[in-house]
């Protein structure tokens, strides 16, 4: 099929992908497992945090009253009427004159109203010390529901799971916990040029690498990845193999998408019902991608060039499953770095280089990683960051400031050298 309207540009494409999409249905599953997903309800507190007024510290249950005139040269002597390890309550109420010995964590005694850490007190024998200093009622006391309190809305519904909230959630007792389902994404290789991974490979083929870095990709956005192995260059085993992987999320097809001889890719599509939204970026690489639609379902069919692959994934598809997944930050932090060398283009498309990232001066800089043809995997490899060179403009100069992904958090960490 022709077309000779305007290819989409990067931007338009990326709003017609996410628009209107919301997250997946929610499903319960064990506090254990999840770190990174999103909470798809929120969490009202069911008990106090903490449960009782207890010590902030090891020492003694006192009555701040019995210790207003303590000093050091007017030491006030009270009976240690008992022991209090953390996770035993004590019976008795303290009386004037009377003190509990108490450890960090254990409920404060009836009676005493703040606690004097061992470092004010001196010990006469085990059952009589010595406060050397007052103290004010509330010393060195944790309330009961200081932290939360029941009934309070601790955790809204959209909040992304870290440890923080892992132990917040275990601490109010909440042993599964609803969170938004993982999308589910297949990922058909096509080609008869491919073979896979672990086999003798014959002497005219290629390695299905993108099956691997696809099913990663998918991993480290949040997906689940399900892997449909290689279609040859038929219609048939394209067709019967791409309509199971319609059962999914959504569907990723690699390669076959070009104006090549055996490129079925899209009439397959069409034969099965997707609709095609779009076929052509003014963007490089990932100029040939394609975007369908069956009902709500979506299709990509992913240029086959490795490079073309993995950055079509990660500027359309990654944040399509973020999205999905109940995630509200969707893209990769963004930084502006200054370019480490002049560049040059048309203006007609968006362009994806690979950098590579260093500080200098409190400044960052990016530096593209050699040769960057759509077949250069190591381009990928040694990538830091991805500089967007934007359509309609055609050169950036060496110094120039400009759109960097990030493609490791971690980098936000490192320091000028
Ligand atoms: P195509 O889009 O079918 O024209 O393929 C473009 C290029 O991508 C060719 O050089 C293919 O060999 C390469 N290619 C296609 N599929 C894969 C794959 N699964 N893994 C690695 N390279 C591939
Ligand atoms: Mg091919």
């Amino acid at each position: 099929m022709k077309t000779t309207q305007k290819p989409l540009g990067f931007e338009e494409a990326r709003q017609i992908i996410l628009e209107k999409i919301n997250p997946l249905g929610p499903e319960k599953i064990n506090l254990m497992e999840t770190l990174g997903r999103v909470l798809a309800e929120d969490i009202i507190a069911g008990r106090n945090l903490p449960p009782w007024d207890n010590s902030a510290m090891d020492g003694f249950a006192v009555r701040a009253r019995d210790l207003e005139n303590a000093g050091g040269k007017n030491p006030v002597e009270l009976k240690v009427i008992g022991d209090l390890p953390a996770g035993k309550q004590w019976k008795g109420k303290v009386a004037a004159g009377e003190t509990v010995r108490i450890m960090t964590g254990a409920p404060i005694p009836a009676g005493a109203d703040a606690v004097a850490r061992v470092e004010i007190t001196r010990e006469i024998n085990r059952g009589r010390i010595q406060a050397l200093a007052p103290v004010q009622p509330g010393t060195d006391l944790r309330r009961a529901g200081e932290d939360v309190s029941a009934g309070d809305m601790v955790l809204k519904a959209g909040t992304k799971i870290r440890p923080a909230e892992i132990g917040l959630l275990a601490a109010l007792n909440q042993a599964s916990v609803s969170v938004y389902r993982k999308p589910r994404v297949s990922i058909l290789a096509t080609g008869d040029e491919l073979s896979p991974v672990g086999k003798t490979v014959r002497k005219d083929r290629i390695i299905s690498s993108n099956s691997y870095s696809l099913a990663a990709q998918v991993t480290e956005a949040g997906g689940i990845p399900q892997n449909l192995g290689i279609a040859r260059d038929n219609r048939e085993d394209i067709r019967s193999r791409l309509s199971r992987g319609l059962q999914a999320d959504i569907a990723i097809t690699s390669a076959g998408v070009s104006v090549g001889e055996y490129d079925f890719v899209k009439e397959v599509y069409r034969k099965l019902g997707v609709k095609i939204v779009f076929q052509r970026l003014s963007i490089r690489p990932g100029q040939p991608l394609v975007l369908g639609r069956k009902n709500k379902k979506m299709v990509f069919g992913l240029p086959g060039n490795p490079v073309s692959s993995m950055i079509c994934f990660e500027e359309f598809i990654r944040p399509l499953i973020r999205k999905m997944s109940g995630d509200r930050n969707i893209h990769r932090p963004e930084i502006l770095a200054r370019a480490g060398e002049s560049l040059e283009k048309s203006a007609r498309h968006t362009i994806f280089l690979r950098c590579r990232l260093y500080r200098r001066k409190g400044e960052w800089w990016a530096e593209t990683t050699g040769p960057q043809g759509s077949g250069i995997l190591s381009s990928m490899v040694k990538a830091d960051g991805i500089m967007i060179f934007p359509e309609n403009q055609e050169r950036i100069e060496k110094g120039d400031l400009a759109r960097v992904q990030l493609l490791r958090d971690e980098m936000l960490g490192i320091v000028d050298y």
